[in-house]
């Protein structure tokens, strides 16, 4: 969908020099497209794109995987986490297009609240731009930090 790969992880310089390498390993690299609909009675026959783009599987393998099972026509999603923060709508707390705003204190606008993990929107001590982690190598270190800050 993005007009790039990763890019939360790599800059477009980088990039540019990583996507000619991708179809000559064999896959298709379809960017600034959006998977609008699939379509198949038994399995997956037809992806529709965005883009007036269409993908056929109707002449798909069969393929065996572990455990023995046959599988045709398997699509895998891998687009990335989203926090449900549906439980926080209009509570008043701050909410960034990642997720729930806090301060380096683990602290959302609220007292006496604290947030740590894939919920939240923190400044990159990096960049100090906005940013998410959504790793546990992330979360736990936050977590760490939030039980300091409660123990004073
Ligand atoms: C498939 C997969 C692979 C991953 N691999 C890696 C990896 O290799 N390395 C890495 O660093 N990270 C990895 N991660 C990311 C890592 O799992 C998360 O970043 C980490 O678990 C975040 O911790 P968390 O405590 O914020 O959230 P979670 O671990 O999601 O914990 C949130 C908890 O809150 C509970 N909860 C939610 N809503 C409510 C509610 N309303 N009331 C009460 N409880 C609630 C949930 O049940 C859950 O137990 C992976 C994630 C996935 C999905």
């Amino acid at each position: 969908m993005a007009d790039s790969i990763v890019p939360n992880m790599l800059d477009k310089d980088m990039m540019n020099d990583i996507i000619p390498l991708i179809p000559q390993n064999d896959i298709d690299l379809i960017l600034n497209t959006r998977v609008n609909k699939l379509e198949g009675k038994d399995y997956v026959e037809k992806i529709i794109l965005s883009e007036g783009k269409s993908i056929s599987f109707k002449d798909v393998i069969e393929v065996k995987i572990l455990g023995g099972r046959v599988i045709k026509g398997l699509v895998v999603f891998s687009v990335g986490v989203k926090p449900d923060i549906t439980l926080l709508k209009d509570s008043g707390i701050e909410i960034g297009r990642g997720g729930i705003i806090i301060n380096s204190r683990m602290e959302a606008n609220f007292k006496d609240v604290y947030v740590c993990g894939d919920c939240i929107y923190f400044k990159s001590g990096i960049t100090d731009k906005v940013t998410q982690g959504r790793l546990t190598a992330n979360a736990a270190p936050m977590a760490k930090t939030l039980g300091r800050c409660l123990a004073g």
